[in-house]
């Protein structure tokens, strides 16, 4: 397969090299299972329309789950089940429970293990897919929109390699709790439907609870599927793939001169805002393999991320990202390397002079890093109270960064109490800076740049509010809960805490606690892959 003139090294745009610094139920979800099974449905209304299976035969393998031996609902998510489309009093209910751990294949589903590749920390890995988890199949919801179901942590299938197949009950609510609180701070995600505990023991380190997660995305579509296929030089399949991806994702691509380079830009656009978003809330991948990068722009995979407290664009929570490729100021140039791999699975398609198509999509790879600086400065803007763009306002977002990292700020709550500035209380957020002298140099001269806003200082302090976030799932917090639930089986903290981050932008008396940032002198937190 050509390669991108890109080149396989870390590509930096000039334009990023200060943004931040580069280097190389309502009841959301709800009570325990006890007080679930009371249901006595047979059926589950779902409808499944299952495109993938039908339309691309050859990228998966049908399958089944394998049965767990106690399945029991632990979690729900009644306010997704709704906007779905599903009957949640059906799915609340022993056969919730039974469909969810994949015991049982409701009428309609088609279960399968996606074939997928991916470059896993560089290195590429020409067969990874589904080792852990199963699409049942495809709904579409209130509003017409199509979505995968999908199990994760169903058992062996012929991807899972060494793998057992299974997930543990932490990493299942973890991703449960973040892609949930995602979700409430407005970034495109994967949602969680369901989490399931098996009966069944899983062995990592020690033997834990089981669990299952049903996983609701837009699609399960990756770079790396693309990858799977373009490295067999199946350029059919490519092409096939790549027009279901049009169809689902990016309709109007089809009608461009050249659909599959509109298609390669599309993808481009959605992941540089993806990657716009997490950075401007604080937030680490953690894992941003091509085979976790989505072709519909969602975050997928919860397995080592998590936010950052002080600012520090150099953290790194994955306990096996030893050279810091995923650190959080990385995220930007690894999207545009990850994009440039998409680019190379379309050679073959964008033009049939292959010189000119390496050409196109080598200008539309190197464009990548210009999308995420626009889409970056749009949310920096908002968060600082700016609406009408003036050149000089990264300097002005990059000299904050700075401040916060030498005064060792947290990043959430700076951002988050420049609104009581300008409420007239100036002491909550310079406080937060090791030498409030540095933040009061900035903050004079975001004064100056403000007094040219048209807004009043109230309405710009509340629309602040709406962007900077008082919750998000902090690190210690999340522990202490998933402790809570794995060894004492007290699911209520985790409900407690799931809601309250999922309402991120209302401060309440009482939650205090969930704004607090960890212990900066504690031992560095480490995040672990296995979900
Ligand atoms: P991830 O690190 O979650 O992105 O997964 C990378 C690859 O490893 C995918 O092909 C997964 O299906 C596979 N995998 C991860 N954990 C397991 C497991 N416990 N059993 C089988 N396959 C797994
Ligand atoms: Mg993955």
């Amino acid at each position: 397969m050509r390669l991108l003139a890109l080149g396989h090294e870390l590509h930096t745009h000039p334009a990023m090299d200060k943004i931040p610094q580069l280097k190389d139920v309502v009841f959301i979800v709800t009570s325990q299972a006890e007080n679930f099974e009371t249901g006595e449905s047979t059926q589950a209304n779902f409808e499944f329309d299952n495109s993938f299976a039908r339309e691309l035969e050859g990228c998966y393998l049908p399958w089944e789950a394998e049965k767990v031996s106690e399945p029991r609902l632990l979690m729900f998510n009644c306010e997704l089940a709704a906007e779905l489309g599903l009957d949640a009093a059906a799915l609340v209910s022993s056969l919730g429970a039974e469909i969810f751990s994949g015991n049982r294949v409701p009428n309609g589903a088609k279960p399968l293990a996606q074939a997928y590749a991916g470059h896993q920390f560089g290195q590429f890995s020409p067969k990874l897919g589904d080792g852990r988890a199963l699409l049942l199949g495809e709904i579409k919801d209130t509003c017409g929109k199509r979505h995968d179901i999908q199990l994760k942590g169903s058992g062996r299938t012929p991807f899972s390699r060494n793998g057992d197949g299974k997930a543990a009950l932490g990493p299942v609510l973890r991703e449960y709790l973040v892609s949930e609180a995602m979700n409430a701070l407005g970034v495109p995600t994967t949602r969680a439907l369901a989490a399931v505990t098996t009966g069944d023991q899983v062995f990592r380190e020690t033997a834990l609870p089981g669990a299952v997660l049903t996983r609701i995305a837009a699609s399960h579509l990756r770079v790396g599927t693309f990858q799977f296929f373009a490295a067999r030089g199946e350029t059919e399949i490519v092409r096939q793939l790549a027009d279901y991806a049009i169809a689902r994702h990016y309709p109007a691509a089809r009608d461009a001169d050249k659909p599959y380079l509109e298609f390669f830009t599309a993808v481009a656009q959605a992941q540089a805002l993806l990657v716009a978003e997490w950075m401007s809330i604080g937030f680490i991948h953690g894992v941003m393999n091509t085979d976790n990068t989505t072709i519909s722009g969602e975050t997928i995979d919860y397995g080592p991320c998590a936010f950052m407290d002080v600012y520090d664009p150099d953290t790194v929570f994955s306990s096996i990202d030893l050279r810091g490729r995923y650190a959080y100021a990385n995220q930007p140039s690894i999207l545009t390397w990850n994009l440039a791999r998409l680019a190379e699975t379309l050679i073959t398609l964008v033009d049939p002079n292959q010189d000119r198509a390496l050409e196109l999509l080598t200008v539309g790879a190197k464009e990548v890093s210009g999308m995420f600086v626009d889409a970056w400065l749009a949310r920096m803007r908002l968060k600082i109270g700016l609406n009408s763009p003036e050149d000089n306002d990264v300097k002005l977002i990059n000299r904050l960064l700075e401040a916060m990292h030498q005064g060792k700020a947290d990043f959430t709550l700076t951002f988050r109490r420049l609104s009581d500035v300008l409420r007239g209380n100036g002491t909550s957020v310079r406080t937060l800076f090791e030498d409030p002298a540095v933040f009061d140099a900035w903050e004079s001269d975001w004064r100056v740049r403000l007094s040219r806003e048209k807004v009043s200082a109230r309405d710009c302090a509340d629309s602040m509010d709406q962007v900077n976030p008082i919750y998000i799932p902090r690190n210690h917090k999340v522990e202490e809960v998933l402790a809570a639930a794995v060894n004492h089986g007290n699911i209520s903290e985790f409900q407690d805490m799931l809601s309250v981050v999922t309402r991120p932008f209302d401060e309440v008396n009482g939650q205090e606690t969930y704004a607090e940032p960890g212990d900066k002198t504690a031992v560095p937190f480490r995040t672990f892959c296995g979900t």
